[in-house]
C-alpha cells in the first residue's frame, strides 16, 4: 500500500464527474487500499477517488474511527463503497461543521439529511443496500458529492462562503503557484 497525493482546491479534477466502476480489477482493489491508507494518514473520515486523482466512483469511509480518534488505540474499520448511490434522503436535516482533505484548514456549517438509504458494491462485487444516520450519513453525502464534482463549500450558506472567501482565494493562489 502506498500513500497517495491528495489533490487540493481548486484542482479541476475536483470538479469532474467520476465514472462508474464496471469491473473490480486489481487496479481498483489497489486504489481502494491506497485510499484507505491515505485517509488514515491524513486523519480524514472519508475520501473520494477524485481527491487522489482518479476519476472512478470509489469512496472510503470510516467515521467510527474518527469518533474514537482521541482515545487509544483507535479501532479501524474502513468501508469501501464502489459506485455508491444515495437512494433516499430524509427530509429531516441538520447543520454541522464540515471539513475536507482537499480544502485544508477550511471549515464551515453544511446542512445535510440526518438519515440516508444508499446502495453500493463492495470489493467482491456484492451489492449492498443500507441505511446510515448522523456522521456516517453526512460523510457518505459529502463523498458522493465529490464523485459528482461537488464540494462542501458549494452547499454552504452564502454568508458562510463570504466569510471564507479570503481563505479560498489563498488556496486558489497556492494551487496556481504549484501548477505554474
Ligand atoms: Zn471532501
Amino acid at each position: 500500500m502506498s500513500r497517495l497525493k491528495i489533490y487540493i482546491y481548486d484542482d479541476p479534477i475536483l470538479r469532474q464527474v467520476a465514472r462508474p466502476v464496471e469491473k473490480i480489477t486489481d487496479k481498483i482493489r489497489r486504489l481502494a487500499a491506497d485510499m484507505i491508507e491515505t485517509m488514515y494518514d491524513a486523519r480524514g473520515v472519508g475520501l473520494a477517488a477524485n481527491q487522489v486523482g482518479e476519476l472512478v466512483r470509489v469512496v472510503t469511509v470510516d467515521t467510527a474511527w474518527s469518533e474514537k480518534r482521541n482515545s487509544k488505540p483507535a479501532a479501524r474499520n474502513p468501508l469501501v463503497l464502489i459506485n455508491p448511490e444515495i437512494l433516499e434522503e430524509s427530509a429531516e436535516d441538520e447543520s454541522a461543521s464540515e471539513g475536507c482533505l482537499s480544502l485544508p484548514e477550511i471549515e464551515g456549517d453544511v446542512w445535510r439529511s440526518l438519515k440516508i438509504r444508499f446502495r453500493y458494491q463492495d470489493l467482491d462485487g456484492n451489492a449492498h443496500e443500507e441505511e446510515a444516520t448522523g456522521l456516517k450519513a453526512r460523510c457518505i453525502q459529502h463523498e458522493t458529492d465529490h464523485l459528482n464534482g461537488i464540494l462542501f463549500i458549494d452547499r454552504m450558506a452564502p454568508e458562510s462562503r463570504i466569510e471564507l472567501a479570503g481563505q479560498l482565494s489563498r488556496l486558489r493562489e497556492k494551487f496556481k503557484a504549484t501548477v505554474g
